[in-house]
């Protein structure tokens, strides 16, 4: 078989280790997974209920135009369901971006390191790929914007930023925004945005109107934790949502995520809550690392990117030892650093009291 030989450049994607997987590997029972940016509460209780109730109808293909779904998300967000579309999970819609504006001969500017999505989809479409050094773990905008060039087609910003955890602000969105062309498109990664509680965080959906170059990302895989279902959505122009739909799978997000994902909606005070306790066990953590002379970025996130001086891979696989899976900063570009996800207050407390042995015991050796 002869592929694509371009596609091969293209790093295929290392999830966090699954629990089973590291249970039957290290034949521990107690294993945590700080891993891969989950929600520790799970979801909604509402959720599951109405998921409950819809999965004896199972051999129907599922709404192609998440009709239902779309019109309940346009009221929330106060725009028109025209401005809406749906992925299975947003990876799938950093893929249609990808597949429906670069190719080669074409460009697209993103920070170094970032989400490794953004990289690998252009890869594949064959598009050059012009990466921004982080400024002190924050994206550089003004250098961002500087590297624009005529064949630029899509900048990203993740905000906050996966893997640092940090944010742009609103007044450092906006200068950028002036300075870029209006045929480039810029993309808004905002996974975490429900976590973020920085009163300079930029509200990106008013902006639509004067930039119809934009598009924002947000997932209900993350706080809402419908992680496994495999739902996000993308709002824009209707220009660009109609560039989207022409790459767009048929069925592309299926009837329980729909239903679920209508259920996370109505349950806010679930996202308040999480929201709240993320906080809480971040300043644990923080508090933790500051005791201990550790530096960290500051996250906006329910994640913290924090300097263990130690080998990256050699401390991940300590952890795991001890059943906690986190993510080594080695794959993420930051050597010596691990990506750390909050969870409830009792696993931090345990990720924490390792963390403490650990820098110790390289302290005393
Ligand atoms: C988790 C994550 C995503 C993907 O989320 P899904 O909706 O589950 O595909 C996208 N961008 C960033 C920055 C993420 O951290």
């Amino acid at each position: 078989m002869i592929p694509k030989q371009h596609i091969l450049d293209a790093p295929i994607y290392q999830p966090g280790k699954p629990i089973d997987e590291v249970k039957r590997e290290l034949g521990l029972t107690d294993v945590i997974k700080l891993a891969s940016n989950e929600n520790p509460y799970g979801c909604s209780p509402q959720v599951t209920a109405a998921l409950a109730a819809q999965i004896a109808h199972l051999a129907i293909y599922p709404d192609g135009g998440s009709v239902l779904l779309r019109d309940k998300l346009a009221a929330f967000l106060q725009v028109e369901p025209a401005q809406l579309i749906f992925g299975n999970g947003s990876d799938e819609i950093l893929m249609m971006i990808a597949r429906a504006y670069l190719g080669k001969g074409t460009n697209t500017v993103m920070a170094k390191p970032t989400f490794s999505q953004y990289r690998s989809n252009a890869i594949v479409e064959g598009a050059e790929l012009i990466e921004v050094p982080l400024k002190d773990g924050v994206h550089d905008l003004e250098a961002m914007a500087e590297a624009i060039n005529e064949r630029t087609r899509v900048v990203w910003i993740c905000n906050p930023n996966n893997p640092s955890g940090t944010i742009v602000t609103e007044s450092q969105l906006l200068a950028f925004l002036a300075n870029v062309p209006r045929d480039v498109l810029v993309v808004l990664d905002e996974a975490y945005y429900e976590y973020v509680v920085a009163a300079d965080y930029p509200q990106t959906i008013p902006l639509l109107e004067r930039y119809p170059n934009l598009i924002i990302l947000r997932t209900f895989s993350k706080i809402y934790g419908l992680a496994a279902l495999r739902i996000g959505y993308g709002v824009a122009h209707p220009e660009v949502i109609s560039h989207l739909e022409h790459v767009r799978e048929p069925f592309n997000t299926n009837t329980l995520a729909q239903i679920a994902a209508m259920a996370a909606l109505d349950d806010q005070e679930f996202v308040r809550s999480c929201r709240e306790q993320n906080r809480r066990n971040l300043q644990l953590m923080t508090d933790k690392f500051d005791e201990l002379g550790l530096f960290y970025y500051p996250s906006q996130a329910n994640f913290v990117l924090v300097d263990l001086r130690e080998d990256s891979d050699l401390v991940f696989r300590k952890l795991l030892r001890q059943g906690l899976i986190v993510r080594s900063g080695s794959a993420l570009g930051f050597p010596g650093y691990q990506r750390i996800t909050v969870g409830t207050e009792e696993q931090t407390k345990k990720l924490l009291a390792a963390v403490e042995a650990l820098v110790q015991g390289v302290r005393k050796a």
